[in-house]
């Protein structure tokens, strides 16, 4: 049977880089990030070995920090506006780390997490934004608790220790 939460426009791309969400979590927030590897290179498939643990560390120097990291986003969106995904919706991917904002903590728990092909150095593409407000459109309607003032930066939630999506990335575009 279908599953509802991979999007009918994404290419599915399995990470086992996720888990269950607690019990009785209501999905009610939307995190965007933004990555590239390396940093501001876009023609190629690193962000999607990272997320499925096959990037080959040796490739660049910037990449031994990244040395047996286990992390995942749900959607990964590229320059070009191509929509990947790599863990359904109702699962919880390792996107935010430690987090907190507005007294709440742990933002994986109860949140979608969307990565920007890109980096805080950098503007996004019109591409990027039309996919990107499609699929808050579309990820709205699965879970109606998501407001857009749960629709945050994750700079926003760790702030100090995250930059992205970065002073470029125009919120007035999906809001
Ligand atoms: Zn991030």
């Amino acid at each position: 049977m279908k599953n509802k939460f991979i999007l009918d426009n994404s290419k599915y791309i399995e990470s086992c880089n996720c888990e269950d969400r607690p019990n009785n979590t209501v999905v009610d927030s939307i995190i965007i990030h933004c990555i590239s590897l390396p940093e501001n290179e876009y023609d190629n498939d690193n962000v999607i070995n990272l997320f499925t643990n096959t990037l080959d560390i040796n490739l660049h120097n910037s990449f031994k920090e990244l040395k047996n990291i286990r992390v995942s986003s749900h959607l990964f969106i590229r320059r070009h506006g191509d929509l990947i995904q790599f863990v359904p919706l109702d699962k919880k991917a390792w996107h935010a780390g430690k987090s907190k904002y507005m007294n709440r903590e742990n933002f994986n728990d109860f949140s979608i997490g969307i990565e920007m092909e890109g980096s805080v150095n950098d503007c996004y593409t019109d591409k990027q934004y039309f996919t990107l407000k499609n699929t808050i459109d579309a990820i709205k309607k699965l879970f109606p608790s998501i407001q857009d003032s749960n629709i945050l930066g994750h700079s926003d939630i760790a702030p100090g220790r995250k930059m992205d999506p970065g002073k470029y990335f125009l919120w007035e575009k999906i809001k």
